[in-house]
């Protein structure tokens, strides 16, 4: 017998077949649409701080992905056989096909966003914490989009298999693709002539719905993005301007930022106890010493980057930050983190964001201002840090160095009193170490009070008022850059790392 053609070709004109796809594609829609919302709470509940709501998270997951689909489907098509007040509901194939489909694949897609929400770095979380966002806020502008972006070729893929899987539910009579398929070749027995045109009709919606999310997924990625090229002028060479009102100066007061016994352990490992600071108003303090020993955990203590055990910090001797033992009696005011910026030597900048948008955030976020007036000043803060020609462009397409000028302007944005730097130019290659510091320099003169980590000792020396030296756990310099070199002639130890 003959394949026969014609009846094939006539079935892809088929009003059943075509009512049959348009099934397929809105339980395929519904059920992904549903699925990606739904996951990505299951996926939430994972992260929870709340030890219940992670196990019914993982349970749920480990559940809904051990159940074949065609269990699932005919357990719930059937369920109006015990309970009868959900006949209404489950009796109609499409409806219970839905829920079924939901539920399985929700616990698939949970997965991916899992996979995606770890894959956005905890740096991102702390940028969005030193700007000051709430947890809502940083999920919202930083972490969902960026995840979205990192799971999208996956869900994608997810979306197929939902297509092909719908083919299941025609053992529940809906009248989708392969249901109407056998009805037809019952009757006429032309199996193979009848399952081509099924063939047809599923290859045919993969492939449109395939290259639509393929084309959302290159929308959406802002790694392929090219900066919209603005007239983009020569970088001024090396001539960075900013505002310095007159030579370095300190205020008299209380203590900008003042840090009372200090002590800080990782499980058993004391990084350090008893440690004293106190910096004042305009200061430049540069805290150099030995890796390991206790810098970078001091200073993400001073903006609660780390929780201490024990101590106390004041801004402006008003209590801000108290550990664990202390805290009962602290309560500290959330808007005073505001008044302190970070910046980081891995940067840390926001990867779906422009430069631009990239300092803009803390203002936005904050309300400080109508848009229209956050982004001028934004660009003048990038014009500060001889960004503003590179203002449309995205963090990968700038050099280590230029992406921790802008990291430096976003922090500047938010116009604290005191600047944190952790070791801002160890990530950078040595070309452009000059171009940062350079603009540290220029901070450093216009007042503002800075807590500096660096091995840069040649920079130490010029910009800092103070400098203090740790090593394991403990300050076993403090005092001027003068004194420093003068006391470096005597200490071996000093002479050893203070090489200028
Ligand atoms: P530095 O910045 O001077 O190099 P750190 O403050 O990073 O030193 O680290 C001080 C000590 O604390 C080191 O011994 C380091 O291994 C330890 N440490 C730092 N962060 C953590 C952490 N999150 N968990 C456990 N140990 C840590
Ligand atoms: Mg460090």
């Amino acid at each position: 017998m003959a394949f026969d053609w014609s009846y094939t070709i006539g079935l892809l004109w088929s009003a059943d077949f075509w009512n049959a796809a348009l099934t397929v594609v809105e339980l395929s829609v519904l059920t992904w649409v549903l699925a990606v919302i739904l996951g990505f709470f299951v996926a939430l509940a994972d992260r929870s701080n709340l030890r219940i709501v992670r196990k019914v998270a993982a349970l749920y997951v480990w559940f809904f992905r051990s159940l074949p689909l065609l269990v699932l489907l005919i357990f719930v098509y059937n369920l109006p056989q015990a309970f009868p007040s959900t006949s209404g509901l489950l009796s109609i194939p499409f409806i219970s096909g839905l829920i079924a489909l939901v539920l399985s694949e929700t616990a698939y897609i949970a997965e991916i966003h899992r996979g995606a929400l770890l894959a956005v770095g905890k740096g991102q979380y702390e940028a969005g914490k030193v700007l000051g966002l709430a947890s809502t806020g940083i999920q919202r502008k930083i972490v969902v989009p960026q995840s979205l972006r990192i799971a999208l070729p996956s869900l994608a893929n997810e979306f197929i298999s939902i297509v092909k899987l719908t083919s299941l539910v025609s053992v529940i009579s809906l009248a989708e693709i392969l249901l109407v398929g056998q009805r037809y070749y019952t009757q006429n027995f032309l199996v193979i002539e009848t399952m081509v045109a099924v063939a047809f009709y599923y290859v045919l919606i993969v492939t449109v719905f395939d290259t639509g999310l393929k084309a959302l997924e290159r929308h959406l990625d802002f790694s392929r993005r090219l900066a919209s090229l603005t007239t983009e002028k020569a970088e001024p060479n090396g001539a960075i301007a900013i505002d310095t009102e007159g030579d370095a100066f300190t205020v008299v007061g209380p203590p900008a930022i003042r840090l009372e016994r200090g002590r800080k352990s990782y499980g058993t490992h004391e990084v350090f106890s008893d440690l004293n600071l106190s910096v004042k108003q305009g200061e430049v303090i540069s805290i150099i010493g030995p890796s390991g020993s206790g810098k970078t955990t001091l200073i993400r203590s001073l903006n609660g980057l780390e929780a201490l055990d024990q101590g106390i910090v004041y801004l402006e001797e008003k209590p801000f930050l108290a550990g664990a033992e202390e805290s009962r009696s602290i309560r500290p005011d959330s808007r005073d983190a505001l008044r302190i910026g970070m910046v980081f030597q891995n940067f840390n900048l926001f990867p779906h964001k422009t430069a631009l948008e990239n300092v803009m955030m803390g203002p936005i976020y904050h309300k400080r201002g109508t848009r229209h007036n956050v982004r001028k000043e934004a660009r003048q803060q990038l014009q500060q840090v001889g960004m503003l020609v590179h203002e449309n462009k995205y963090p990968h397409q700038l050099s280590g160095g230029q992406q921790q000028r802008v990291a430096i302007a976003r922090a500047l944005a938010m116009h604290p009193s005191i600047m944190l730097f952790d070791e801002p130019t160890s990530a950078l290659d040595p070309e452009t170490v000059g171009e940062v510091l350079r603009i540290m320099a220029g901070l450093a003169k216009s007042g503002r009070t800075m807590i500096i980590v660096t091995h840069e000792m040649k920079f130490a020396i010029e910009v800092s008022d103070r400098i203090i030296f740790m090593e394991g756990g403990k300050v076993v310099f403090d005092g001027s850059p003068e004194l420093l070199v003068e006391k470096r002639k005597q200490d071996e130890r000093l002479a050893d790392f203070v090489r200028i």
